[in-house]
């Protein structure tokens, strides 16, 4: 059982707490991502659970034992870089059976081994190259092979991707999911980058601030975030937030924001009731919009007329700015046939059920 544990683990930097208190109970074979913008703390934690940083209070466990004190070689865990950090003078064999050499793994074995998972990554035809005669894309592809061929508990992976071009950076995304689903072994990533996380974690951490914000599946970050910090850090474009104000009205309770009104159903709006003559902040995400045809759009609490400042038509889908309360942009994501021109006042459909509310000052989710 290789399941790894963090138990209330601090990392203080002196005057920075760069994690704090961190919970995380990551099962084995998972495949757990760690996020948030920079200096979040997510490379910290990374680092903590490789033996690269000592914690300042609490422990870490690896499969069923305490690692918190155990040097990083004594872990059995296998760290791939942004970077790669391939030897430069060593060929791509050698770079891969470093690591079980300094073990003493026998001769035979290390062959195998090396060989078995240069084919997996289709780099058999490169063993003997130097990592200077390959491109970006074949050293990460060894610095993985590299990882693999140890026969971890553990893999840490911190950015990996972030040296490669977008082309080449989703393809390698997709190889390592396979990857890791063939190996089953769990793992541990990190990544600013929040597609990245959506589609890679069986489980997403969103960190921010050496704060544990949320952990769960992605659909579940996607559809109930635990504060308002969450719901725009996962989403692209970001959710629309602007503040609007709770009222009771006897179709149900409002969202009132200037010209535009927002009848809640009956569950979400029993969720606020308690808000009513106050204010929220409020939050669609711009997928949530929908054209619409002026004739249908009956004054139900579910429609907006709002401006158009700028339209980006992206091929599959169009993204219209529009001119929200208090002069605020709201980015709408639309159908790509629909394309009014900047000036003209376009009426649009909310997805009621799907819009958010958010404690202004504590900036927790309210439903
Ligand atoms: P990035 O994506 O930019 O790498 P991150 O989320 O991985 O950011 P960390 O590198 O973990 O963030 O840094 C978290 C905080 O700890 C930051 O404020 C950083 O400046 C601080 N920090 C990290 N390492 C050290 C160190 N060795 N000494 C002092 N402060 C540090």
């Amino acid at each position: 059982m290789a399941q790894v544990i963090y138990d209330h683990v601090t990392k203080r930097f002196d005057g920075v707490t760069a994690v704090n208190d961190l919970n995380l109970d990551i099962a084995d074979g998972e495949f757990l991502v760690l996020v948030g913008p920079s200096g979040c703390g997510k490379t910290t934690a990374l680092r903590c659970l490789a033996g690269l940083e000592e914690v300042t209070s609490g422990d870490i466990i690896i499969g069923d034992r305490v690692v918190t004190h155990v040097p990083p070689k004594d872990r059995d865990i296998a760290m791939v870089f942004q970077n790669y950090a391939l030897y430069p003078h060593m060929t791509v064999r050698d770079n891969m059976a470093f690591g079980l050499k300094l073990r003493g793994t026998p001769k035979e074995e290390i062959e195998r081994r090396v060989k078995n998972v240069a084919e997996i990554l289709g780099i058999d035809t490169l063993l003997d190259r130097k990592p200077k005669q390959l491109s970006g894309g074949q050293r990460q592809r060894v610095a993985l092979g590299r990882a693999i061929v140890r026969e971890p508990q553990v893999f840490l992976m911190d950015e990996p991707l972030s040296n490669l071009d977008a082309k080449l950076r989703v393809q390698t995304r997709a190889e390592i999911i396979k990857l890791q689903q063939r190996l089953g072994t769990t793992t541990v990533y990190v990544t600013h980058d929040q597609v990245e996380a959506m589609t890679m974690g069986h489980r997403i951490a969103v960190m921010n601030a050496g704060v544990l914000q949320q952990l769960d599946t992605p659909q579940n970050l996607y559809d109930r975030p635990a504060n308002l910090f969450v719901a725009t850090f996962i989403g692209s474009p970001a959710m629309n937030v602007f503040p609007a104000h709770v009222t009771t009205t006897p179709e149900g309770l409002q969202v009132v924001a200037e010209d535009l009104r927002l009848t809640l159903p009956a569950e979400r709006g029993a969720r606020l009731r308690e808000w009513d003559g106050k204010s929220v902040l409020l939050g669609i995400r711009p997928e949530h919009f929908h054209e619409v045809n002026e004739a249908d759009a009956a004054p139900d609490g579910r429609h907006v007329r709002l401006p158009v400042e700028l339209v980006e038509p992206l091929g599959a889908e169009t993204l219209l700015h529009l001119r929200g309360p208090e002069g605020r942009t709201l980015v709408a994501r639309v159908e790509p046939e629909f394309q009014p021109d900047p000036g003209d006042v376009v009426t649009l459909t909310v997805d009621v059920d799907q819009i958010h509310a958010f404690d202004p000052d504590s900036q927790a989710t309210l439903t």
